[in-house]
């Protein structure tokens, strides 16, 4: 079967590289799918969840942002920051989500960024929704 590899990439370290068969990614249009053959592309992405299918499974990351770029025989994204799943820190999640909400209800106060407060809160959904969905994967 044709594969496509994948590296993600952030400032810090290589989060993922490996041969797969499809990504599926945050772009700030919607949902993008990419498979082995697909055409080049560069694009911005959003906070959320990506998907890669390897070997029939799922790998699932979050990802609060970044540039994809399809080249013929690769998918390299640079991510603003992106954890696998396994990797979330769940308590540290949901004070990242206290804190933005805290703020967001306190909005009108000196130095308020309405922007960045839905920003992080955006990360640390994104965080949480992509945790909790391997944790129910897990149970079952
Ligand atoms: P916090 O306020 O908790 O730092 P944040 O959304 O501001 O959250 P980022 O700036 O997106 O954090 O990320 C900073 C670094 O911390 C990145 O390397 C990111 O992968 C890591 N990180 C942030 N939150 C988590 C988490 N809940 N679990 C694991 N790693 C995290």
């Amino acid at each position: 079967m044709a594969s496509l590899k994948v590296d993600i990439v952030t400032a810090e370290r290589v989060v993922y590289s490996e041969d797969v068969e499809a990504v599926i990614a945050p772009g700030i249009e919607g949902q993008l799918g990419i498979l082995p053959h697909h055409a080049p592309l560069m694009t911005i992405l959003q906070a959320g969840e990506l998907v890669v299918r390897r070997g029939g499974q799922e790998d699932i990351m979050a990802i609060t942002g970044g540039f994809l770029e399809v080249r013929p025989d690769r998918v390299i994204i640079l991510a603003d920051a992106a954890e696998r799943a396994e990797e979330i820190d769940i308590a540290r999640a949901e004070a990242a989500k206290k804190r933005a909400e805290e703020r967001i209800c306190a909005r009108g106060a000196p130095g308020f960024d309405p922007a960045r407060c839905e920003a992080s809160l955006r990360r640390a959904m994104t965080r949480l929704t992509v945790a909790e969905k391997v944790r129910r994967r897990r149970r079952r």
